[in-house]
């Protein structure tokens, strides 16, 4: 699941449309720190536009998402908000 196949309206602002689903979650293979570092960085960056980032990081973390950048913050960083 991307931000914008998520249930609500915020979506529709989402700054993410049109930005492939590759740079917001890790893929299914290997994937090196450095690269991954740079994925991450490349759609934090596009999430610090968003006018909807509130809405998707409470979602993400209502949800307990536990894959890919959700409000600019990686699983990572959600999970420890919540534990
Ligand atoms: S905060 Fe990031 S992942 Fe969430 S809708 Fe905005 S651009 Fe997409």
């Amino acid at each position: 699941m991307t931000a914008l196949h998520a249930p609500g309206d915020w979506q529709d602002s989402a700054a993410c449309r049109g930005h492939s689903a590759a740079v917001f979650f890790a893929p299914a293979h290997f994937e090196r720190k450095d690269v991954r570092a740079a994925r991450e960085r490349q759609a934090k960056a596009v999430c610090a536009s968003c006018a909807v980032r509130a809405e998707c990081l409470q979602y993400a973390l209502r949800i307990r998402e536990p894959h890919g950048i959700w409000g600019g913050m990686s699983e990572v960083e959600r999970r420890s908000l919540t534990s």
